[in-house]
């Protein structure tokens, strides 16, 4: 049994981290989104709310579930029996931060593998960052983000 970890905080899920899970649910047996804590990051929506929202929006493709994680990364992959990390790429700017990564966890454990995923085209400018900024400014982000978050960042933002 193959299985893949895709981490990150995921504050809020867009279609670019959907496309990146799709891809990687057709490589490995089961994917696993694990969302990170991320206190330090001050996240918008708490822990649960960032797993819920992913869980409605994966919730049709079989192979993929969804949970929580806190402490290293590499710790958290071999509890999962998992071999793999999936992390994506956008553009050359990730590749800096994403390469140390890599190459600081497969220090960490050596049996552990990243593999990186490219999105569609159409989604390597969207972040979660500016996807949170559109939404605070006023903008229509239903292109850029399942519904269940479109719902979500709508209540969270009103007033
Ligand atoms: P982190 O805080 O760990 O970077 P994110 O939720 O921002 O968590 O991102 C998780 C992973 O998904 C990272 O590898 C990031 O590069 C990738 N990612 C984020 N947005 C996109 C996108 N639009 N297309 C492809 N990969 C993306």
């Amino acid at each position: 049994m193959r299985i893949a970890i895709y981490p990150g905080s995921f504050d809020p899920l867009t279609n670019g981290h959907l496309d990146v899970v799709q891809r990687a649910a057709k490589l490995f047996d089961r994917v696993i989104v694990a969302v990170a804590k991320n206190e330090g990051k001050h996240p918008l929506f708490t822990l649960d709310e960032r797993v819920a929202l992913v869980s409605a929006s994966v919730k049709k493709m079989p192979n993929v579930t969804v949970d929580a994680f806190d402490g290293l990364l590499v710790d958290y992959v071999v509890s999962k029996n998992a071999r793999a990390i999936v992390r994506g790429l956008r553009a050359i700017s990730d590749f800096e931060f994403e390469f140390q990564l890599a190459l600081m966890n497969r220090k960490l454990n050596e049996n552990v593998e990243t593999i990186f995923m490219m999105p569609k085209d159409t989604y390597t400018f969207l972040s979660s960052r500016i996807v949170k900024e559109i939404a605070r400014l006023g903008g229509d982000v239903r292109p850029f983000v399942p519904e269940p978050v479109q719902a979500a960042l709508k209540k969270k933002l009103k007033g």
